[in-house]
């Protein structure tokens, strides 16, 4: 049995959340495992006590200390007010790998059942569209950045193969939607194809993430470890929780070089909160990553067994499996499964597990270096309440002045100055491409500041982007219908 006390820090959270962590402690404690649990506070109660961030100065710290934590869900206001506790404190701690595997459940019967799915959703945990940046362009035009590093593609790519192999498993897909945002997605992609032949003891391949959800749901059983961009993660991993039982049973581990961060995939459900009926088998089983985590395998994989074995046997079925008229409280089923610490199960092997050889990638900022680089236009956004034609020819009026030329316009992504054949709905943001004449040469700062002062002088910009060359290749996409 353990002797040295090892500390990890614990927030409750909101909703269900309490009585998911008060089980999870429970069995811990029942299990012999000497931890001393710092409890901390981050989401609804610290938004009200005026704490924007919803992540107090203490709890930073003690997670600092501790560089664990087990946390419950946490609130967020949907569609406005603050941002996520829980992104807040993944980012805070640069948690950039998010790992959600499911696996069928003995005596858990779903349309799935007998298939042996057993498959992990390796999330990029940090980027992406939940880099959160967000602005009104117009006042009925809204913007978010889809941010994406080769950086944080390389540290998600070699997770996800590090994890395969200290899980033993045998093959990894690479998930995007590289189709359409070729230089987004794509960045995974490219990542993905160039890491993968280090691992030539592990299958790869990619597949395009909404075919990735059709197969999903079709035979989920081809897929080992998914490794995916933010937001497609974050969505399909939902989707395989619901093919083993439910979000109820459905852990995860948010891991990072300093600090991890183990939850639920489940979110608060408020309307069970205080009820005593859910089911804390997600919390429980992301405190089992955490005790394996810290090196704890043995009291996992025993924590592990006995949970199986109460799911096995269906003594102790929660409202989410059997119907909630019919199912015992949380309480009781944490007893039953205390009870059963010690037992396996007939039908569930747990797995060998090995720790997990985070990525070692370079912290400076600067992770590409090109040989060549050059500026050869700029694409300014302008607000515009009139029709593509009207704007077409006052901007080319303006660019006569300038070394640039108008090379069209698009609204949303399509062009639709020179006018086309077709005529989409057109809202007031309007994108200006400009390039140079010369079409050889680098666009200075001055040129571009000076074609900002032009369009300034005639219309109302809300945002200018570079067009860039790199090493040879284009910077940046074409519009739709753009030649
Ligand atoms: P949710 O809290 O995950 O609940 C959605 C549904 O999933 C519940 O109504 C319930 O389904 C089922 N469910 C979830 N956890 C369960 C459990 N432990 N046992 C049994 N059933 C469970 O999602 P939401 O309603 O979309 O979000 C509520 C709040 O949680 C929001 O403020 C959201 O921002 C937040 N959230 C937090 C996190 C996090 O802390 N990491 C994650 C997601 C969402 P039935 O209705 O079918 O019974």
């Amino acid at each position: 049995m353990q002797t040295t006390k090892k500390a990890v820090t614990v927030i409750p959270g909101d909703g269900i959340g309490p009585e998911c962590i008060n089980a999870a402690i429970q069995i811990i404690e029942a299990a012999g495992v000497n931890i001393e649990w710092e409890e901390r506070h981050a989401g609804a109660r610290v938004f009200k006590q005026g704490i924007a961030s919803g992540v107090p100065v203490d709890t930073i710290e003690s997670i600092k200390r501790t560089r664990v934590l087990l946390k419950g869900p946490l609130e967020t206001p949907v569609g406005f007010g603050q941002k996520s506790a829980n992104v807040t404190l993944r980012k805070l701690f640069e948690t950039y790998a998010n790992i959600r595997p499911v696996r069928e459940f003995p005596g858990v019967t779903t349309p799935y059942s007998g298939r042996g799915i057993d498959l992990v959703v390796v999330r990029e945990n940090v980027e992406d569209l939940y880099a959160g940046i967000e602005h009104m362009q117009t006042p009925g035009v809204a913007q978010c950045l889809k941010l994406i590093s080769r950086k944080g593609c390389e540290k998600i790519v070699r997770t996800a193969f590090e994890f395969a192999r200290a899980e033993g498993r045998k093959s990894v897909a690479c998930a995007t939607k590289a189709n359409i945002m070729k230089l987004t997605e794509g960045f995974l992609k490219k990542t993905f194809e160039e890491i993968a032949p280090e691992y030539p003891d592990i299958e790869s391949w990619h597949v395009i993430i909404d075919n990735c959800a059709h197969q999903l749901v079709k035979k989920p059983e081809q897929y080992d470890v998914i490794v995916t961009t933010n937001m497609n993660g974050d969505i399909i991993s939902d989707l395989t929780s619901g093919l083993v039982g439910g979000l109820g049973f459905a852990p995860t581990a948010n891991l990072g070089n300093d600090v991890a961060i183990f939850e639920a995939v489940h979110g608060s459900a408020p309307k069970y909160a205080g009820k005593d009926v859910i089911n804390p088998t997600a919390v429980i089983l992301s405190a089992v990553m955490m005790l394996r985590h810290i090196g704890e395998f043995e009291a996992a994989a025993r924590i592990e067994n006995a949970v199986m074995v109460t799911i096995e046997e269906g003594e102790a079925q929660t409202g989410d499996i059997v119907g909630y008229d019919k199912g015992v409280s949380t309480s009781a089923y944490t007893k039953k499964i205390i009870e059963n610490l010690g037992r396996k199960p007939a039908k569930y092997q747990v797995r060998d597990y090995a720790p997990i050889k985070l990525p070692n990638v370079s912290k400076s900022p600067v992770f590409v270096t090109p040989k060549t680089r050059r500026v050869i236009g700029a694409d300014i956004f302008v607000e515009w309440g009139n029709d593509a034609e009207a704007l077409g020819k006052s901007i080319e009026k303006i660019a006569e002045a300038t070394p640039f030329r108008l090379k069209m316009i698009s609204n949303r992504g399509t062009k639709v100055y020179p006018v086309g054949d077709t005529l989409p709905d057109c809202a007031d943001h309007w994108r200006c491409r400009f390039v140079l004449r010369d079409t050889g040469a680098d666009a200075s700062q001055e040129q571009l500041i000076g074609l900002l002062g032009a369009v300034s002088a005639g219309h109302r910009w809300m945002h200018v982007e570079k067009l860039s060359e790199i090493d040879g290749e284009l910077g940046y996409t074409m519009a739709q219908g753009e030649d």
